[in-house]
């Protein structure tokens, strides 16, 4: 493929951003201080390019999403005929477009036969957001207008509009904007390597999931709407718990009649190897949210899967459902969503996961010889290495997240996506990524985790 076009002035693009684009997520000193963004131009595969035109393998698919790769040129196809055909209409009010429907039916083919109403939105948070207003409305309906609490886990993400910030358990998040609202309680994350000491991880499962039990009984198993997770926490390090932890969270919610939410916005649509990640971590689910994977990236795009049980009352029940966004089951969205999963489809894209998952393991624990990782662990194409400063102790360095930064920078500068949350280092790279270059991840991955130890060999 061709180099970024000559037509760009990649200069004159770093000077506008400076001078005009507030960014998300992004420490605005220090993004000035660096001299602006780096500029993205092209991708193709697993590889993006930036201004400069360095080729970088991108071992996170964007933010966890281009799962079938980019250059897709189906998908730009599809989106085009679409926009010709009918660019918008909306879905409220006993209205639908022919994309939202065929999509509503196709998700509700890939899940068990449980789920088969499907509500749209245009993002992971405004899925979570939906719930949480759904949830919420049910219980009154049902008559126990007390079932208003929902928990979750420390480190958990679910997103950043106000009630996707309540969800997740993420610290510096919840402090900004007054974002903390009453009725949202967080629980330990079963994240084993920093957390069970000298527990077997099937221990520690147990016992992370039995702090959701304390907590329900606290804020008293009545007052309990729902518990929501992430299969495996993506943006809290990757955190796959041990197989008790999910059998037991469920037979706990169950005990209580407490409502069960899988975040499945990184893990569905085959990132686990399964086609949800409640299927590869043992539950099941009353309500799933979705997003990233849904259209891999493509188009903005989400929605929130609800079974039976609960749509029926809430047929039955009546009134308005006084909720809804102007773009929920935007028809090129939904068009290029149901090509992304006929690709996945096709290609087997699932199955080639999981045909891929020993290896992405082993490339991974091939880094386990190195002297500042205290662990890899991965399932399917998601994973994580721990920077860890003492195998035997699993130790962590002094400031949370510094030596994190310190080697996601060296991958950068060695043509490698890799993200720090703290001081965990994970990928999760698209399906069709091949032997060839999962090799070259870990080649890449080996020098930059050399060049931070070189930064930090004093500490040790
Ligand atoms: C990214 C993410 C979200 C939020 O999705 P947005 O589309 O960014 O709003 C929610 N949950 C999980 C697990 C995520 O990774």
């Amino acid at each position: 493929m061709t180099i970024h076009p000559k037509n760009i002035n990649i200069a004159e693009v770093v000077q506008h951003d400076i001078a005009h684009h507030f960014h998300p997520f992004t420490d605005h000193k220090a993004f000035h201080a660096a001299g602006g963004p780096r500029v993205i131009t092209q991708a193709d595969g697993v590889y993006i390019w930036d201004g400069k035109g360095n080729k970088i393998l991108d071992a996170m698919s964007g933010l966890w999403c281009v799962n079938i790769g980019y250059g897709r040129k189906e998908l730009a196809d599809v989106a085009y005929r679409q926009m010709l055909d009918l660019p918008y209409y909306n879905t409220f009010f006993k209205t639908t477009t022919v994309p939202a429907t065929e999509l509503a039916t196709k998700i509700s083919s890939l899940l068990p036969k449980r789920f088969q109403h499907i509500f749209f939105t245009n993002s992971g948070s405004e899925a979570n957001d939906t719930i949480v207003r759904f949830v919420r409305h049910y219980w009154k309906l049902k008559g126990k207008p007390y079932r208003q609490h929902f928990i979750a886990r420390t480190r958990g993400y679910h997103g950043s509009t106000m009630v996707a910030v309540n969800l997740g358990g993420m610290s510096g998040m919840q402090g900004q904007g007054g974002t903390l609202f009453p009725g949202f309680h967080h629980v330990q994350q079963p994240h084993w390597f920093d957390f069970g000491g000298d527990k077997t991880p099937e221990q520690f499962g147990l016992d992370a999931a039995a702090d959701l039990e304390k907590k329900t009984i606290e804020v008293g198993p009545d007052n309990v709407a729902a518990f929501i997770g992430e299969p495996i926490q993506g943006a809290g390090g990757v955190l796959i718990p041990p197989s008790t932890y999910w059998p037991e969270v469920q037979r706990i919610c169950k005990k209580y009649g407490i409502l069960i939410i899988a975040d499945e916005v990184i893990c569905g649509f085959g990132r686990t190897g399964n086609w949800w990640g409640f299927q590869s971590l043992g539950f099941e689910p009353d309500i799933v949210a979705m997003a990233k994977g849904l259209s891999s990236g493509y188009q903005p795009i989400g929605a929130v899967a609800i079974s039976d049980t609960l749509t029926k009352d809430f047929f039955e029940l009546g009134g308005d459902f006084n909720h809804g966004m102007t773009y929920a089951g935007h028809p090129v969205a939904a068009a290029v969503a149901l090509k992304n999963i006929e690709i996945i489809e096709d290609e087997k894209l699932v199955e080639r996961v999981a045909e891929l998952a020993p290896y992405f393991a082993k490339g991974l624990a091939s880094l386990n010889d190195h002297p500042i990782v205290g662990e890899t662990r991965s399932m399917g194409l998601i994973g994580a290495i721990e920077l860890s400063k003492d195998k035997a102790t699993r130790a962590r360095f002094h400031d949370s997240g510094r030596v994190g930064t310190i080697c996601r920078d060296h991958c950068f500068a060695n043509n490698l996506v890799m993200r720090a949350c703290w001081d965990t280092m994970v990928l999760a790279p698209p399906f069709t990524i091949t032997k060839k270059e999962i090799d070259e991840i870990v080649r890449l991955a080996r020098v930059a985790l050399d060049a931070t130890y070189a930064d930090v060999k004093g500490e040790m």
